[in-house]
């Protein structure tokens, strides 16, 4: 038989729990301690919540690579105490946390559920609750002993995603998450339905290693008919510039003209990587298919795949703050680590 499962949840903020000013309209954090008053049915699960908060939660706008870091540190100083562990967060930056927590915690063998919320838990119309409630329950499952979920998953609107798959495509929708290049994990409905073909495989003997070096000196460029030779060129000669991700276009095409190019060969001389991942929502990068990218490919343009913006910016810092050899970045990065790309 299972034992009862030992959940942390963890408040950074955001809209799940922030209230609304009468006076001014806008919507402000309030205390993590009234949001659990106004979900007396946590008491209900069949597991033993404990919760940790930031000590001043913020609006995930405000989210940076220093607080990745002090989640990161609240799941490993917790790691062996918890079999699972939800975080709620605003949902404007969501993806790019988890996707960037997904890399900093290597060889996880427990979920870390991302979740968050449109509407404030207080709203009649909330979709805080049911979120939160399936998140909990996601992060308790289990099957012979064992946690079912043993990645980084965002779940929103009935659906677990792998996180770093994920986009925020709706300010408005319940639905404000896609996963366009990966299925769900699990599906919520009358039942909560594994989809276990997806899940990454997980090797319980190896120790989760925590990484905290993330490299935020590098920039993401997204190519627009009318992005000029001055400016690319004031972009890319950045000095403290470490790492360079192009939204390009389609199937990873990008302008051909000699000036990008003569542009694009400086850079990647210079040693600084160079990644390419597509601006479309779904699909993926592959270069050489037309004449517009078969170029980057012979200068050493790397490939992100079918990895979204959030994941290629994510693996790019982790990867930096991990000081590879050029030879091996470009192999690296284009292998899948955290089931991040095909
Ligand atoms: N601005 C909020 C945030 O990301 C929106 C939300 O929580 O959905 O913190």
């Amino acid at each position: 038989m299972n034992k009862k499962s030992n959940i942390l949840l963890i408040y950074t903020g955001g809209t799940i729990g922030m209230i609304r000013d009468f006076e001014t309209g806008a919507l402000k954090n309030f205390n993590f301690k009234d949001l659990l008053k106004h979900i007396p049915e946590l008491k209900l699960l069949d597991c033993n919540i404990s919760t940790r908060s930031f000590e001043k939660p913020i609006d995930s706008s405000n989210m940076n690579p220093k607080y990745w870091i002090d989640i990161a540190s609240i799941i490993e100083d917790n790691y062996t105490m918890f079999d699972g562990f939800v975080i709620l967060h605003g949902s404007d930056t969501m993806s790019y946390t988890a996707s960037a927590l997904s890399f900093m915690l290597e060889n996880l063998s427990k979920p870390v559920i991302f979740t968050g919320s449109q509407l404030p838990i207080g709203d009649l119309r909330t979709d805080a609750k049911e979120n939160l409630i399936t998140s909990i329950q996601i992060a308790a499952l289990k099957e012979n002993g064992f946690s079912s979920i043993t990645e980084v998953g965002l779940y929103f609107e009935y659906k677990l995603y792998r996180a770093n798959r994920t986009t925020k495509i709706n300010a408005e929708h319940f639905e404000a998450f896609a996963s366009l290049n990966y299925p769900a994990l699990v599906q919520s409905g009358v039942h909560l339905k594994v989809n276990k073909n997806a899940l990454l495989p997980v090797n319980r003997r190896k120790k989760l290693k925590v990484h905290k070096k993330m490299e935020s000196n590098i920039l993401l460029v997204k190519m627009f008919p009318g992005l000029d030779e001055t400016t690319i060129n004031h972009l890319f000669n950045y000095p403290q510039i470490k790492g360079l991700v192009l939204e390009s276009y389609g199937s990873g095409n990008l302008t051909n003209e000699p000036w990008f190019l003569s542009a694009l060969k400086k850079i990647i001389a210079r040693d600084i990587p160079v990644i390419n991942v597509t601006q479309c929502s779904g699909g993926s990068v592959s270069m050489g298919k037309y004449e517009t990218s078969l170029e980057l490919k012979k200068l050493g343009v790397i490939s992100a795949k079918d990895a979204t913006t959030e994941a290629a910016l994510a693996k790019l810092m982790y990867l930096l703050g991990e000081k590879l050899t050029s030879n091996s970045f470009k192999t690296i990065f284009e292998t899948s680590l955290r089931g991040e790309m095909h």
